[in-house]
């Protein structure tokens, strides 16, 4: 069995690894870069008209036989840890008679992108797979092992072939709400494995213990609790821990939860996946008909799913009567609909995200704005990513022949942290394991 990271030894967002014997090929993730060379944000705007085989010579798609066009025999699968598109960006340029492997939410998730947003990935070809349950392509056995992220439905894979083993880690942390899965983890590791291809995001932060997502809601407890005014709370609609963390400080806040549709669409799928708040009898969500969203799905013929809410349905006039009440989950493109509601003066802005996101212009004229209406803001966030404390307690518990960086800025400080031989690869060097 052999192995090459297309992307990832020296950069987070991206990464690709492509995995292969003498008679079978598949890739872990094919994603799109989060930075350019400079290390500046990836913009794909600047090479979205360019052909696959320019991509290719730009070194910014792998560079492989048989992903893109079946002249030659195609690969045999591409298996996707979860949905970022750090991870599964690139997806939309593989064949499609390449099949896809994907857990059914992280799909789910894409798919519902795909009505709300720009973006366009359509996996006809796929198959679902689940939590430790081990499938074959061809000659591979794969175990995905679910793990706690910033993204719902993630996972890190062991890959067995000739009596070798890989474990790609994935993106993972343990301070999240899934808290227990990595605890589950630690005890129930796989052992002997040859390679751990092992995320680092973290490393070269400063080596602190990241806030858990509990210590996060009860933040947020406090800022909602003492304020007699509005609430907005400005956080990716995909980071299902922290729409959960929020909801549960609405509770003990006694607040109203104001979700938008997009927002209330995932909640309402991924209920079915596992134990998620969303707009119904059983939970206090209201949902405001945000422009931008409606002004979509009104034009792709996808009404029904504001139909699906109306039931929930908030009014700004409702909102502008109750404003110290409301919790409500906000984005930039939401300011038109801030417009239309009144007493939103002086009230709160929790930014909940990572703050390398301040630096977007479009994040920063929202967050003016609201300042300019004399909102205090607030930052209570936590990293979807493990800290030191987390990747070692990982690699203890595999306890790996090699560890190989990837997802990190910072793979010379592996040696640092980590008491196994440490595999510093370039991108597109071949190991052979
Ligand atoms: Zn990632
Ligand atoms: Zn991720």
């Amino acid at each position: 069995m052999k192995f090459k990271i297309h992307r990832g030894t020296k950069e987070i967002g991206g990464s690709c690894v492509e995995i292969w014997t003498a008679n079978s090929r598949i890739f872990l993730d094919m994603g799109m870069p989060l930075v350019d060379e400079k290390r500046e944000q990836f913009n794909f705007e600047k090479y979205k008209n360019l052909e696959v085989n320019e991509l290719v010579k730009q070194k910014i798609l792998p560079d492989t036989k048989g992903i893109y066009d079946s002249k030659d025999r195609l690969i045999d699968g591409v298996l996707i840890s979860h949905p970022h598109l750090d991870h599964f960006g690139f997806i939309k340029f593989v064949n499609e008679k390449v099949k896809i492997f994907l857990g059914e939410a992280t799909h789910k998730i894409i798919e519902i992108s795909n009505i709300f947003t720009s973006s366009n990935y359509q996996i006809k070809n796929y198959e679902y797979f689940e939590k430790e349950k081990l499938f074959q392509i061809g000659d591979f056995r794969i175990i995905p092992y679910w793990n706690d992220h910033s993204a719902f439905d993630s996972y890190s894979f062991l890959i067995e072939a000739s009596g070798k083993s890989i474990f790609y880690s994935g993106d993972f942390r343990d301070h999240g709400r899934k808290s227990k899965v990595f605890k589950r983890f630690l005890n129930n590791a796989p052992q002997n494995v040859d390679y751990l291809i092992l995320e680092g995001t973290t490393i070269g932060r400063n080596k602190i213990k990241n806030k858990t997502e509990i210590e996060v809601e009860n933040e947020l407890i406090k800022v909602f609790s003492e304020s007699q005014k509005i609430n907005l709370v400005y956080v990716a609609g995909q980071n299902i821990d922290r729409l959960v963390s929020i909801f549960k400080a609405c509770l003990k806040a006694k607040k109203i939860l104001v979700i938008d549709v997009y927002i209330a669409k995932i909640l309402t799928e991924l209920s079915k996946f596992s134990k998620v708040p969303y707009p119904s009898d059983s939970y206090n969500i209201r949902v405001i008909f945000s422009y931008y969203s409606c002004k979509k799905l009104t034009e792709e013929g996808n009404e029904k799913v504001m139909f699906q809410f109306k039931k929930y349905k908030i009014t700004k006039d409702e909102i502008s009567n109750q404003s110290g009440r409301i919790v409500m989950i906000v984005r930039p493109s939401m300011k038109i609909d801030l417009k239309g509601i009144n007493n939103l003066q002086s009230g709160n802005l929790i930014y909940s995200m990572w703050e390398g996101y301040l630096k977007k212009d479009y994040t920063n004229d929202f967050i003016e704005y609201l300042k300019n209406l004399n909102f205090l803001i607030h930052k209570i966030h936590t990293s979807g990513h493990a800290d030191i404390y987390a990747l070692q307690k990982m690699v203890t518990a595999i306890k790996p022949k090699n560890i190989v960086p990837i997802h990190t800025f910072d793979s010379n400080l592996y040696q640092k942290y980590f008491n196994f031989p440490i595999i510093n690869c370039n991108d597109r060097e071949e190991i052979n394991v």
